[in-house]
Formats: structure tokens, sequence, C-alpha cells
């Protein structure tokens, strides 16, 4: 029940720094204005659509050829080079390439063809040369030659031709309709418009096309290839920067190196067939030429105001890098090591494990109280802390000491100095003896040295004055049996130590108190037999 009725939420640590601070808005700034150029840059915040078209193509230009065996040509229409061979029904030797070389006729078997021969075989074996016999065969003879294409292409001069690229496209999304041919283009300026000097233009010279593409159109012609021409629209259909023109690329889409591929370039046949005197005849072309393939693709966008909330929450997690690096840097060395170990001490709060046992200590020279774990072989000064806590005042405790001091402002500031000769090395304050047990070796101070804590007049005050402990052991329990024994009043002094020095201790921990004071609280009360608690430890425990 409690579970279901209670909600957590994390809590925060604010660090009071300048430098912290100005380093988290500079980052934060520079999260968010790369997020906005991301945004206008990529259209984040429009919804897109896929480009459907249509393309036509009409080709311009005239070229006159000679054909070898049929004299001067004029041709009008797209680029053709190549070879023609007359042809009629007829017995013929398959060429030695393509057909099966033979000795004798048992080598040929009738009706039998594959994919390579150019007739049905008759069963025959006849001359193909003065070298070769081959199988003979049924179909249109003689058969073709395999011939290298001619060198120069015989239609070279079609780099001149242009071509009228008609691309209509349709958004459907946004029933967006628009054509490569924009509606301010005249007829006028379409008859005199070229590629060349104007990128909008949709009449290409075949040439320009070629060049584009990185080739050279009298070489690419003997062989033939495949040219792309690539139209790519990439609209923008918001109100205020309307903007929808096609771009065009050209790119070679076939393999170039022609003596590495098999089969290179394009090349293609087709016959014209006529009736000589009863007889069919027909004339084969081979035609090697340079095919384009046009391509339309893009997208159109406009704003939609579900994209753009879905890319800010998309964004949102860029800002944990500021924390992450503002994190990284307190944690590490590379801010002020001093600050960056309180920063990181205090972010953390660790929760020590029931077994162990936590100890607090505080030094005069530092204002917070530090934690430590207790070790049964370290020393207790050497330890280090695993945490930092600021000191919490107990103060009714305070107020009824305050109440019980007499003559309040009467005392020195110091007390003589203890003598205790000579003090151990991990002692900063002159005033401790050695100890047997490493927990109970903790000196009043941590980093410096200077005066100790035992010799100032409100430690003599607070906890070697046997009539205000007395009178505090009445206030705790009014019916002690007076006098108080010296376990008791031991007891008495080390929680005022407590009380004064460490305020009120943090939960599970226990206060540590220095051996200086230790030593001083148990020089003025003293154990009959010299016995003492085996660890001065205060709140409920030893003496
Ligand atoms: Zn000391
Ligand atoms: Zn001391």
């Amino acid at each position: 029940m409690v579970a279901l009725c209670s909600y957590e939420t994390t809590k925060l640590v604010r660090i009071h720094s300048v430098r912290l601070g100005s380093l988290k808005w500079t980052l934060n700034a520079t999260v968010l204005l790369f997020i906005c150029l991301v945004m206008l840059w990529n259209r984040k915040y429009q919804q897109f659509d896929q480009v459907v078209s249509s393309v036509t193509a009409k080709v311009k230009g005239v070229a006159h050829m000679q054909l070898p065996g049929e004299g001067g040509v004029i041709w009008d229409e797209a680029d053709y080079s190549g070879f023609l061979q007359s042809q009629k029904q007829g017995r013929c030797p398959e060429p030695p390439s393509s057909g099966r070389r033979c000795q004798h006729h048992s080598d040929c078997e009738r009706g039998a063809w594959d994919q390579r021969s150019h007739g049905i075989q008759t069963g025959s074996c006849v001359k193909f040369d003065a070298l070769a016999r081959t199988c003979e065969v049924v179909g249109w003879c003689p058969v073709e030659a395999k011939n290298k294409p001619p060198r120069p292409a015989l239609l070279a001069s079609a780099e001149k031709f242009t071509v009228l690229i008609k691309n209509n496209i349709r958004f459907p999304a946004f029933n967006f309709i628009r054509r490569n041919i924009l509606p301010e283009m005249t007829e006028s300026y379409l008859r005199k418009c070229r590629r060349a000097n104007d990128s909008l233009c949709p009449i290409f010279m075949l040439g320009d096309v070629v060049n584009r593409a990185g080739e050279n159109f009298s070489t690419m012609a003997v062989e033939g290839g495949v040219i792309g021409i690539q139209i790519k629209w990439d609209c923008d259909l918001d109100h205020l920067t309307r903007r929808c023109l096609p771009a065009y690329s050209f790119r070679r889409l076939d393999q170039k190196e022609s003596n590495k591929t098999l089969s290179p370039g394009f090349n293609f046949r087709f016959a014209k067939y006529r009736t000589v005197d009863g007889v069919e005849e027909r004339t084969l072309y081979k035609a090697f030429g340079i095919r384009f393939d046009i391509m339309v693709f893009g997208q159109a966008g406009k704003f939609s105001f579900i994209q753009l909330i879905i890319y800010i929450g998309s964004t949102l997690s860029y800002y944990a890098l500021t924390t992450i690096l503002l994190d990284w840097l307190i944690g590490t060395s590379c801010y002020v090591a001093e600050e960056g170990q309180n920063y990181s001490e205090r972010k953390v709060e660790s929760i020590p494990d029931k077994k162990e046992c936590i100890l607090c200590v505080s030094y005069v020279d530092e204002d917070d109280i530090r934690l430590v774990k207790m070790s049964r072989k370290k020393r207790l000064q050497d330890a280090k802390s695993i945490g930092v806590q600021a000191r919490r005042e107990d103060i009714g405790h305070m107020t009824a000491t305050l109440c019980l001091l007499t003559e309040p402002r009467s005392f020195p500031a110091t007390f003589s100095q203890p003598c205790s000769s000579p003090p151990p090395s991990w002692c900063k304050c002159g005033g401790c003896s050695a100890s047997p047990i490493p927990q109970e070796e903790l000196c009043c101070r941590r980093g410096s040295e200077g005066p100790c804590v035992a010799s100032s007049a409100l430690f003599h005050k607070l906890s070697l004055q046997r009539t205000l402990l007395e009178a505090l052991i009445l206030y705790r329990e009014p019916f002690t049996p007076t006098p108080p024994d010296g376990a008791a009043l031991r007891r008495c002094a080390y929680r005022q130590y407590v009380a004064w020095r460490l305020g009120e201790p943090p939960a599970d921990c226990r206060p540590a108190i220095p051996r200086c004071c230790v030593t001083r609280i148990r020089e003025a009360f003293p154990s009959p037999g010299g016995r003492y608690g085996a660890f001065a430890l205060a709140k409920h425990a030893a003496t």
C-alpha cells in the first residue's frame, strides 16, 4: 500500500560555481545550436513523400553516313553504328567459333542445335575455310560473322543530337504535380536553351551528356554503353521557402574497361526483310550504341507539427552530454583537485553494509565531518574517507550545556599544551600518545599542524570540568547516585566532546574521538585499576 501511494524522485546536488555554471550553459547552448542547425539543414520539421513520375524523351538530329554495301544513308534518329549483312534462307557451315568442328559426316547430328548455333544441323560435315571443316546448318545464310566493331564509330556525328526529356512528377501525399519543363519556360526558350549555360534546360546534347558522365563520346560510341541520366527532385513545399526544381546528373552505368569484361558495351541486332524474285531476303544489322537510362527519384517535404514534436523529443537526450561531461570533469582531477574530491564525495551518499562499521571523524582544521570505514589493521588517521557530511548542530544539547556553564566569559583562550613526549609520527597536534590499537590512532588535526583541540579552554570547560559533567549526568538521569563514578564521568565527557565537535552524528555511524582528547579525559577521570574500554567510541559504548 505504501509502495502504491508513493512516488520516488531523484535528489540533486546543486554546486554553486561560476565556472561550472557558465560551462553548463555554454555546452547547452552548443547542443541547442547544433540541434537547430540539423533541423533547418535536414528539414526535420517536415513530413516527406516519395516521387511518382513518368518520363518520355524525344531525340532530334540528322546524320549522314556511309554504310558498306548500301552507300550513303541519312539517319535522323538515335545513334546506331554497326554492321550489316545480307542473308537468305539456305544451307551453310557454322563458323568454328560457334559451331562444331568435324572430320566426317558422322561427327554431325541431324536436327541438333544449341544456344550458340545459328541454325539446325543437317548432319553433313562441310568445309568452312581452308583450315577448318564444320557442321552444316539450315537457317539464314551466310551465318553472321563475328567481327570487331568498326573504328571510328559510324555515327560519331550523333554527338550533336539533342534529346528533350519530358518528366512529369507527382507527390501523392501532398497532391502536388510538376513538370521539368517549368511553367515559366516558353517555346523560344526551349528552342535555344542549352545545358551548358542553363542547369534547368530540359534539352541535352548527347555528346554533352556523355562528357558530363566523364566519358568520351567517340570512344564510347565504338562498343556502346549505358549512360544514366538521373533527375533528382528535392522539393520544399512550405509556403515561405517554396522551391521545387529538378537537378540533373549523369553517370556511366556499365563496366567501362572492355578488355576486362565479357560482352562489353551495348549492342543489339535488328533486320530489314524484303522479297527478291519470290525469295525472302533480309539485311541483318548489329548495332553498337549508347543507351540512355533516365531515372527519376526525389522527395517532397511539408511542415508537420507531429514530425517537429518527434524530432524535438529525439534530441532531448543530447543534453545529457552536458551532464556526462561536467560529472566527468568534477570526478577527475581536471577540475581543481581539492574541489573535485569534495563534489564527488558530496554527490554520492555511501550507505554502508550492515556488517561494516562506519566511523565519523571531526578535525579541528576542517568544517565537515568525514565518514571512514573502520579497519582492524589500518591506522584511523590514515584511513581514506568514504564521504563528507555537513555538521549538524545538536541544538538542544548545546543550549542545555551553555545554560549550565558558569561564568561563560571568564575562561582563557587556551590551556597549556598537554605534554606527551615525543608525539607519534601521525600526530599533527602534538598532544596524542601512541596506542597499540590502530583504530585509536586518530589525531584532532588532519592536514595542518597546530594547537591541539584538547588544549583549548572550551575543551576543559566542556569535557574536563567535573561540576558540569555531574550536573549533565543528573540532567539526563535525575536519580543517579551521587557522586557519579569515573566511568560515568568519562562517558559524559566523551559525549560532550562529540556533541561539541560533531554535533548530531549521521545515522548508522559511530563518532570517533581523537587520541589526545581521550588521553586528557582519562587523565582527568582515571579508572582506579587503570582499565579502560577497548575503543573510546562515544554514544553509549566504551569508557
Ligand atoms: Zn594529535
Ligand atoms: Zn589533539
